[in-house]
């Protein structure tokens, strides 16, 4: 018997479980390859056999709160940008200024969050998650550079008319 994972065309005849020694073993685990009765066999997404011991591994870990809360702040970020050109007066300018705390906030969770994942100290299922959340973060930081630009600009013209 080999410690590589074994195709489900391998032949089982004689083998038995592991865990029941006078069961015949009907799958192999994919992860770890010991052989499973059917009391023994899980199946991941429904066709992928695997053990009890190796299932977690496979369905990965919880995302964090973290992963999750990125991309919902870089979304909430993104629309005070656009909400920034809505609103007028102060108020918009609050409304840029608390947008971008939030979506600077989105964006370092989903980066801080993926180097995690990939040192193996946060949930697998995050990923995505924080892919997200980097994702509309890089937006909304291309649209805030850019509204940070133009807001020089216009801070130049006028300080350049106003005697
Ligand atoms: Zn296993
Ligand atoms: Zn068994």
């Amino acid at each position: 018997m080999t410690d590589l994972p074994i195709k489900r065309t391998t032949s089982l005849s004689g083998a038995s479980c592991a865990n029941h020694p006078v069961a015949p073993a009907v799958e192999i685990c994919t992860r770890c390859g010991t052989f499973l009765c059917g009391d023994c066999v899980e199946y991941f997404r429904e066709e992928t056999p695997a053990c009890v011991n190796c299932m977690p591994h496979l369905m990965g870990t919880p995302a964090s709160m973290r992963a999750r809360f990125s991309p919902i702040l870089s979304t909430i970020g993104l629309a005070g940008l656009l909400a920034g050109f809505v609103v007028k007066g102060r108020a918009g300018l609050v409304v840029w200024v608390a947008g971008f705390l939030i979506g600077f906030a989105g964006l370092a969770f989903g980066v801080q969050e993926l180097r995690l994942i990939r040192a193996g100290q946060a949930g697998t299922r995050g990923r995505r998650w924080a892919q997200i959340g980097l994702g509309v973060g890089a937006l909304f930081a291309l649209g805030f550079g850019l509204l940070l630009v133009s807001f020089g600009v216009f801070l130049y013209r006028t300080y350049g008319r106003v005697p």
